[in-house]
């Protein structure tokens, strides 16, 4: 069997080449890697770093979505669990953004255990970046629908895991506060 630090260097390396020309939408325009490392250290933090599975998950989670990564690829290079998870954790970019906003809101609660504290990793990380550096073309209103938007998918993940519950709730705080929502 391979070494978990070994699977979760190759995630790492994955995550990193697949969005290589990639770059955050805030005005510091970080590297997009930034991102999924932010998400996957939220979870290892929270979970004791015991789940190599999650943690993949963490620094995969947006190649379905974001990149040329098939399902396929995963599964090979990662097994069928990650591959799985990263799945659970990707809009259908076939709708329409409002509609696939409403659908986060709707169906994360249904989704797996590790689903949904990736789901609540990532709405933390991307507050953060809201609040670090806002994107430069979005107004006060769009700011301020993302925070409430990202409560609202966040609320149906509760009760799972305290850690990282309170990592968002500071992270919505200083958020709501900042943009008045
Ligand atoms: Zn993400």
């Amino acid at each position: 069997m391979t070494h978990d630090l070994v699977l979760l260097s190759r995630a790492a390396d994955f995550a990193a080449r697949q969005h290589v020309a990639q770059r955050r939408k805030g005005e510091a325009a970080e590297p997009y890697v930034n991102h999924l490392t932010e998400v996957a250290a939220l979870l290892a933090e929270a979970t004791g770093g015991d789940d190599v599975v999650l943690l993949m998950g963490g620094l995969l989670h947006d190649t379905l979505e974001d990149t040329d990564a098939t399902w396929e690829d995963l599964t090979q290079r990662f097994g069928p669990e990650v591959a799985t998870l990263v799945a659970e954790v990707t809009d259908d970019k076939s709708l329409r953004k409002e509609e696939r906003k409403r659908l986060q809101i709707e169906k994360t609660a249904s989704k797996s255990r590790r689903a949904r504290l990736l789901k609540i990793a990532d709405k933390t990380s991307n507050l953060r970046s809201l609040v670090r550096s806002p994107p430069s073309g979005w107004t006060q209103e769009r700011l301020r629908d993302y925070v409430v938007w990202a409560e609202a998918v966040v609320r149906s993940c509760r009760g799972l895991n305290a850690t990282l519950e309170a990592g968002f709730d500071a992270a919505h705080e200083e958020a709501r506060q900042r943009f008045g929502a």
